[in-house]
């Protein structure tokens, strides 16, 4: 059988902490790829830069001198974890690369798995091979509920993601090339993939620690990336605003059918606490169906502007 290459791409924000580790795996696990005939010797792992203000650049560089096989993009600021993962996947799509993975820099993905979405790849065809976790005991039990919900939500919003599992995937030149096809400023990965098809196959690891260094991705961030995968792939939320909006106009129509019934029976009424609190409650109803919308318009005028996603700003090959 031919002898495959393969990209490593590993997004990487101040991870000066963990990258020279990383590193010394990732190409571990190359060379033995290598001289089992499964890759060609011109693999190679190329680092994303999110425009770290700390030495991770310079780490890069040197990292790159001491490896023959380590390549490196460097982001004019940061434009976030997914637009790390674009630039590499664009990078490579289209060169003679045979398949790309992308795993974080901090070793929490078993790189392990790789030789496993390999195998798939070559002896089963797979064109994607997702890394899912089988095991969350390293993360809080609060990452835990809300990622659990996160996807049961998803799930019932209609949006196909596959549960746990973030961006450790496998993808072929075919998967690259559809995937140039979606051009929205604002990608959601883990959606993209499952709505882009072609043949795939999940691989189970248990997530570890991080390898050091601290998690770029806070409750802030992570609330805003979910609402972004949700408004992306859904509108689910409009929706159900309108229908809400429908049903509380039933339910004022049978009120405004009690109130003529009972004048009818000589019954008057001052009528001051019903109407507080119609005011109120469709005030509030209102208010919340604008911002429903409001945050589709927000998201429309993000992408009509079309700016570019991410600006190199350094390359190192
Ligand atoms: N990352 C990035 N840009 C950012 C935030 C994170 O490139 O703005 C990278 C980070 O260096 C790491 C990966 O994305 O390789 C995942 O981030 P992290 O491990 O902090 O997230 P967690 O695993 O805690 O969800
Ligand atoms: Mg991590």
């Amino acid at each position: 059988m031919s002898k495959k290459k393969l990209a490593i791409i590993l997004p990487a924000y101040n991870e000066e902490p963990v990258i020279q580790k990383t590193t010394k795996v990732l190409s571990d696990l190359l060379k033995s790829l290598v001289a089992a005939e499964t890759i060609t010797d011109d693999s190679f792992i190329m680092y994303v830069d999110d425009g770290s203000v700390d030495q991770t650049w310079q780490l890069i560089n040197r990292l790159a001198d001491q490896y023959g096989h380590v390549k490196g993009l460097r982001f004019s600021h940061n434009f976030g974890h997914q637009n790390a993962l674009i630039a590499g996947l664009t990078e490579v799509t289209g060169s003679d690369v045979d398949y790309a993975v992308t795993i974080d820099a901090d070793l929490q993905d078993d790189p392990q798995a790789i030789t496993e979405m390999l195998r798939l790849a070559i002896e089963e065809h797979k064109d994607i091979v997702y890394g899912v976790r089988n095991d969350r005991t390293s993360d809080t039990a609060f990452k835990r509920q809300t990622a659990g919900l996160f996807y049961k939500l998803m799930n019932f919003l209609g949006v196909k993601t596959i549960p746990n599992h973030a961006d450790f995937r496998l993808v072929d030149q075919r998967v690259l090339a559809a995937f140039q096809e979606y051009q929205e400023r604002d990608m959601f990965l883990r959606g993209i993939f499952p709505a882009i098809g072609f043949n795939s196959a999940e691989v189970f690891y248990a997530r570890a620690e991080r390898e050091a260094g601290e998690t770029k991705y806070p409750l802030r961030k992570m609330l805003q990336f979910a609402l972004s995968g949700i408004t992306s792939f859904s509108v689910a939320p409009i929706t159900m605003v309108r229908n809400m909006g429908l049903a509380i106009s039933g339910i004022s129509l049978l009120m405004l059918i009690y109130a003529i019934v009972r004048y009818l029976m000589g019954v008057t009424q001052l009528g001051w606490p019903s109407l507080m609190v119609s005011i109120w409650f469709l005030g509030g109803i209102q208010l919340t169906a604008i911002g429903v919308i409001g945050e589709y318009i927000g998201k429309v005028f993000m992408e009509v502007k079309h700016r570019p996603r991410y600006l190199i700003a350094d390359r190192r090959d």
